[in-house]
């Protein structure tokens, strides 16, 4: 089924964005942004309103007041719906406080495989990651696309596992938290060598064999295994794809981004309990 495409307006979406005060000087109010936005949380703030927190391509995390939220009925309500993408115009607070969204039209809503809970699951680690670990106003468009495509991905079963995986990476690589996977953490040596490496997650990568100790937490990493996260990590690039991994090559790659995300989160992330 193709998805339909619904849009709505707030009562007030042709908000000035100039007006003249009664002194006759024009008072400058705040600039509409248009651009495409993921929804990433959605909250009852009033009777009428919503807290809706957003994921835009061009802005970074906002979290924006969409007065009229819950009182509209029909087309709005579905655009504000978790993990869709949408087009969207708001308001920028200049201090502080929540932005304002004026208008929210459907570009695709999230479609995890029916009767799937881990395609849905896998959809909100997705909203969880990206709520915990992206910042306000810092932008991401190269981001954007990867969880655009992850949540298209997700709507296959055989590609969810793998398509978390990626989106894990791509989002450490994004926020400047990816681990090293080409030279070791100890001494500096290419990992071109050895069959068996160490994952050491405070130093951010991987040990070869010579500076693995018995103190270090049994993360081992097979030669295989450290190919695979340069590909899946490769900026850009759709190898990944390609590559499907071994029943071993996934667990421990899981280890390793499972490892990664809870040492930069500061704790484990809550959905992984349900993947
Ligand atoms: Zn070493």
């Amino acid at each position: 089924m193709t998805p339909t495409l619904a849009s709505s307006r707030f009562p007030f979406a042709d908000f000035p964005t100039s007006k003249v005060a009664p002194s006759g000087k024009i008072c400058r109010t705040m600039a509409a942004e248009k651009t495409n936005g993921l929804i990433l949380r959605v909250t009852d703030f009033s009777e009428t309103s919503r807290i809706v927190v957003l994921f835009p391509q061009d802005f970074g995390k906002i979290s924006a007041l969409a007065k009229g939220g819950t009182r509209l009925k029909g087309p709005f309500e579905s655009a504000l719906d978790l993990l869709a993408q949408c087009r969207i115009v708001f308001l920028r607070k200049s201090s502080g406080g929540l932005d304002l969204l004026t208008e929210a039209q459907l570009i695709q809503r999230f479609r995890p495989v029916e009767r799937d809970l881990t395609s849905l699951y896998a959809g909100y680690y997705v909203a969880e990651l990206l709520l915990g670990l992206t910042e306000d106003y810092d932008p991401h468009p190269l981001l954007y696309q990867e969880v655009v495509q992850t949540l298209e991905a997700f709507g296959d079963s055989e590609q969810v596992r793998r398509a978390i995986l990626r989106f894990e990476l791509m989002l450490l690589r994004e926020i400047g938290q990816l681990p090293d996977f080409e030279t070791c953490m100890g001494c500096g040596s290419e990992l071109t060598t050895g069959r068996v490496f160490g994952f050491w997650v405070s130093q951010g990568g991987l040990i070869c064999p010579g500076c693995q100790r018995e103190e270090f937490p049994p993360v081992t990493v097979h030669a295989g295994t450290a190919a695979a996260l340069r590909t899946y990590s490769a900026e850009g690039d759709q190898m990944w794809r390609r590559v499907d991994l071994s029943p071993q090559q996934y667990k421990e790659m899981r280890r390793v981004t499972t490892s990664a995300i809870s040492h930069v989160l500061g704790r484990r992330p809550k959905m992984l309990a349900y993947l």
